[in-house]
């Protein structure tokens, strides 16, 4: 074989090669003249262009092009060099997204003075992404910037803030620079002892994937609002937790029309104390909380002494009276987290999360002095009462709430029989 046929079989191998790249090209290849008369197309551009192809048939591609990019002709005329790049990925609506949404993006190369290569490539999906990706920008865009009563901002691991958006500094009144690298308690009217609720509602969510709770919180200018707390764990792309996403929301005006029915629902009409029903709800969920951190809790029962003497001597409503201040001084002495409930008659009963005897006993003491130390005016007189109270705190033998009260009952009953006016520990029956 002469060195012309070798040389002749190997352009002939490499163009078979070529007719066989161009035929299993998954992408659009179309050969045309500068004025887009074309000259040879692959079956995938074939497919591609077939929804453009009118009655003119599949001639020319910038006239199967010109309703879709009317802009290619232009460009290819225009483009002054003998070679080069005239398009990159120069994007073809060829449906609205209603109609299926297809696009391609075209790219155009010219060879030389007479030729010219399209490669045409099915971008919808990655479009139909960017629009989706799009839409959950604005959304979000939305709720951190438009949306009023909404606050989104993001926390790290330790519960840190690390991201602050508009809304968050509209309904909290902290910019910024004020809020990165403080906790959410920055914005809460919390007591001492609700600072451990606010890690706990951060453990909770990591537990549960979201934790919503209501808070008092407090604007920059000092006034307070109730906002609604939604926390959700964030992870990442290989799904390890990476922080918290917290959404906040003003619910200022519904908690205050809630709150009365609240009231009417949890609270003793008469002295304002916890009713019985709402007692045994609290009573229970800090036990259950009480187990689950190893914490102490208490009970305190509460009993006026010949409260039967105040009624027979001063009447009924001034029984009443005298009612309403044991809680009003119960509430002056007890702290945030511990909750009075009216038992019975003129008993009380008062929870105490996170305190262990000595410091329930403590705390029944001055309870019992402070009444002691107490009147109420009738007319001319003053009235002066006193109460007998028992105290039970969580133990080994006295897990439940029922062996909690009914100790703190034994304790009470303890108290009347050494004379009243005194309080007696289980413990020390
Ligand atoms: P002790 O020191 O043993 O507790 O004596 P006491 O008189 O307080 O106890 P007793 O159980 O004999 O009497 C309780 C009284 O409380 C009787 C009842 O009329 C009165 N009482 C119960 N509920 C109310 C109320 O809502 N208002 C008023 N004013 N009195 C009430
Ligand atoms: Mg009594
Ligand atoms: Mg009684």
């Amino acid at each position: 074989m002469s060195s012309i046929e070798l040389a002749n079989d190997s352009i002939e191998s490499d163009y078979e090669a070529l007719v066989s790249f161009m035929y299993l090209s998954p992408v659009g290849l179309v050969r045309t003249d500068l004025i887009g008369k074309i000259d040879m197309l692959n079956p995938k551009a074939t497919q591609l262009l077939m929804p453009l192809v009118k009655s003119t048939g599949l001639e020319n591609l910038f006239e199967t092009l010109a309703c879709a990019a009317p802009d290619l002709r232009n460009l290819v005329s225009s483009f002054r060099e003998s070679c080069g790049s005239i398009c990159e990925n120069h994007r073809i609506h060829v449906s609205s997204a209603a109609d299926g949404g297809i696009v391609l993006a075209c790219t155009i190369v010219k060879v030389n003075d007479e030729v010219l290569i399209t490669v045409l490539t099915d971008i919808s999906s990655q479009v139909a992404t960017e629009r989706r990706l799009k839409q959950t920008d604005s959304w979000l865009d939305a709720i951190y910037t438009i949306v009023n009563d909404f606050a989104v901002l993001g926390l790290d691991k330790q519960g840190v803030i690390n991201s602050w958006s508009p809304s968050a500094e509209r309904l909290t009144g902290y910019a910024e620079s004020e809020a990165i690298g403080e906790t959410l308690g920055r914005f809460y009217s919390l007591s001492d002892m609700e600072v451990d609720v606010l890690k706990e509602q951060l453990i909770f969510a990591r537990e549960e994937g979201w934790h919503s709770r209501d808070y008092l919180c407090q604007h920059k200018s000092g006034v307070n609002f109730f906002a609604q707390t939604m926390i959700a764990v964030l992870r990442d792309e290989s799904d390890e937790f990476s922080g918290y996403t917290v959404v906040f929301r003003d619910i200022t005006e519904r908690k205050v029309s809630s709150d009365n029915l609240a009231n009417l629902l949890t609270k003793d009409h008469l002295t304002g104390a916890a009713n019985r029903a709402h007692f045994f709800n609290l009573a229970e969920k800090e036990l259950a909380r009480a187990s689950r951190y190893e914490h102490s809790i208490s009970i305190i029962m509460l009993d006026a002494d010949h409260f039967k003497h105040v009624n027979d001597t001063w009447g009924h409503p001034t029984g009443d009276e005298v009612l309403k201040s044991i809680v009003k001084i119960a509430e002056g002495v007890l702290r945030p987290g511990d909750t009075i409930a009216r038992f019975g008659g003129e008993e009380f009963v008062v929870l105490l999360p996170k305190s262990n005897s000595a410091e329930t006993s403590a705390i029944a003491e001055r309870l019992r002095s402070s009444i002691e130390a107490s009147s109420v005016e009738a007319g001319d007189d003053e009235i002066k009462i006193t109460v007998s109270i028992g105290c039970a705190s969580l133990s080994q033998s006295r897990s439940t709430l029922k062996q909690l009260l009914v100790s703190a009952d034994r304790a009470l009953y303890q108290a009347k029989s050494r004379g009243r006016n005194c309080i007696v520990d289980i413990d020390d029956c």
